[in-house]
């Protein structure tokens, strides 16, 4: 991979990461704050965002904030004040990583219970729809915004047993290509998917509980990707799917 991120790449800039407590997302957040972006760190456990907030504060300039949402059970006026207070506090939005998600069961469709299967698709599919839908207004305030949807190999391709992980991924999918090419030619707003492929986190862990994870790739190793998509290195790049695994730089 040839592609490396200039230091300041995200200075000036905000990006809000969802499930940045933990996993993915938490790198992420770091990653983004290290070269120099304002993160807005969403997610469920307050004491994880406050880890990830105290890393941040100790080991760059920018200013985190906490926003502890459990996007199971969100309501849109939360993502409402939300909006409000990030047009208030940095004037715009310039990057939003969805990565929150759970895996609900691992057992066929004929036996899926309906309480999880709604679980599942709310907070994969559902919160992410509704919090895009609300920030797309301070996103156009931006010179060039990035939204990056977070896939899985099982969003692109169905395997028993995933259920309603897999069709929230694939589902993810239809609305990264209906958003993107809605904005396309509207705003300078730019859209894409995102593939981690395996990933050394505690949900590969629950997926794959035989699995030794030093087999596996640390999340740090797919930064580089994650920072190209986020910052403005990628602009004019608008409904591509991207999967670390094969991404070669350019
Ligand atoms: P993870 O370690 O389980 O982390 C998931 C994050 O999402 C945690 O910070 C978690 O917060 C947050 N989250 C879960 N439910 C939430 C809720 N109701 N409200 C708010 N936040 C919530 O998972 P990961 O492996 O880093 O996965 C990150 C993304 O990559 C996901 O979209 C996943 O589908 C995708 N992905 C991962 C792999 C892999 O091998 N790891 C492969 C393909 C795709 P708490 O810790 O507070 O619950």
């Amino acid at each position: 991979m040839n592609y490396k991120a200039d230091p300041e790449l995200l200075k000036n800039r905000t990006v809000l990461v969802t499930g940045a407590g933990d996993g993915i997302g938490k790198i992420a957040a770091q990653s983004f704050a290290k070269h120099g972006a304002n993160v807005i760190l969403l997610g469920k456990t307050r004491t994880k965002l406050e880890s990830v907030f105290d890393t941040i504060s100790s080991e760059t300039n920018t200013n985190p904030i906490i926003v502890q949402i459990d996007l199971a059970n969100a309501r849109e006026e939360q993502f409402k004040q939300l909006t409000v207070a990030i047009e208030r506090e940095f004037g715009r939005l310039d990057g939003l990583l969805h990565n929150a998600s759970i895996l609900g069961s691992k057992v066929p469709i004929e036996s899926y219970d309906t309480t999880r299967w709604k679980n599942v698709l709310d907070v994969n599919l559902n919160a992410a729809f509704i919090l895009t839908r609300e920030l797309l207004p301070v996103m156009r305030k931006s010179r060039d915004a990035s939204i990056i949807f977070t896939s899985s190999g099982v969003g692109r391709k169905g395997r028993a047993f995933w259920g309603a992980y897999a069709v929230s991924k694939f589902a993810i999918e239809g609305l990264a290509e209906v958003l993107a090419q809605e904005l396309e030619n509207t705003s300078n707003i730019r859209v894409n998917s995102l593939n981690p492929g395996g990933t050394r986190t505690k949900m590969r862990a629950q997926a794959y509980p035989a699995e030794d994870p030093g087999t596996l790739p640390m999340a740090l190793q797919h930064m580089a990707l994650y920072l190209y998509l986020i910052g403005p290195d990628s602009k004019g790049i608008t409904g591509e799917k991207f999967d670390a695994k094969t991404w070669e730089g350019f």
